[in-house]
């Protein structure tokens, strides 16, 4: 169980939500270690079976994730240290979003909300970052392909659209032929990935070249956060989209692929 963040061209353009209103904290939990915190909201979720105990580390990941899981009759939680100063009330919500996932229940909206609003703030998205940078360790390939060489095409796209004005970020083909995750942008390490299904002879360029136009409008449309919501694919970004020649065309080869 996990949560985490990615970019990545599957993704639906989001729209800014009202926040539900957050209000009615206990003011018992800010003198809850995280344990007590755990083994209290494992009760609310799980009434009637007896609480097992509760093994919590923080953990030096890649990146803004937690996990949990039951075994041995121990519930072991895995925190990123990057939560490890965190304010109790966010322990607690991120006890209920993995307690949650763990007993495939709903997540209560409250806590979901509180939690994305902490792990959104600027200041923490600023250290996710620099740890992504240091810990994360990204594997692709290189841009020159098979059949496709990624700087010709990045490069043919920044002359035809961009008036050749855009710099190069590090370019890669992925190790896997991914169908559903056709390209991203990484922001921390400044890289676009394209899925190697497209370095194959029978792939169109249109259809490629239309996938590393867009992994190009993520450098030029940052992503916007209001509140919980990020909205990766913005109304300027998607009008600029919609601006790439043969673009119907292109979108109907990415569902032949
Ligand atoms: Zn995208």
């Amino acid at each position: 169980m996990q949560t985490s963040e990615s970019f990545c061209l599957t993704s639906p353009g989001s729209t800014f939500k009202k926040l539900p209103s957050d209000s009615g904290w206990s003011s018992a939990i800010l003198f809850e270690t995280p344990e007590e915190i755990y083994c209290r909201v494992y009760r609310v979720l799980k009434p009637r079976s007896e609480v097992p105990p509760v093994e919590i580390r923080f953990e030096k990941f890649a990146g803004v994730n937690s996990f949990i899981r039951l075994h041995d009759g121990r519930l072991l939680v895995r925190i990123t240290d990057l939560l490890a100063a965190a304010p109790s009330p966010i322990t607690e919500a991120l006890a209920y979003i993995l307690l949650a996932k763990l007993f495939r229940k709903k997540i209560p909206a409250v806590y979901e909300t509180r939690y994305r609003l902490f792990v959104n703030r600027r200041d923490m998205r600023k250290r996710a970052q620099v740890v992504r940078q240091e810990r994360g360790r990204k594997l692709f390939r290189s841009p020159q392909g098979e059949f496709y060489d990624l700087v010709e095409v990045f490069e043919s796209l920044n002359v035809r659209h961009f008036h050749g004005l855009m710099a190069r970020p590090a370019l890669g083909w992925s190790l896997g032929r991914s169908r559903t995750r056709l390209g991203h942008f990484d922001p921390c390490h400044n890289a676009i990935i394209i899925s190697r299904v497209f370095d194959q002879f029978h792939v169109a360029r249109l259809a490629l070249d239309y996938v590393m136009f867009h992994e190009m409008l993520h450098l030029r449309h940052p992503v916007e956060h209001s509140g919980t919501r990020r909205c990766v694919h913005t109304k300027a970004f998607q009008a600029e989209e919609k601006l790439f020649p043969q673009y119907q065309q292109a979108r109907l080869l990415l569902k032949s692929l």
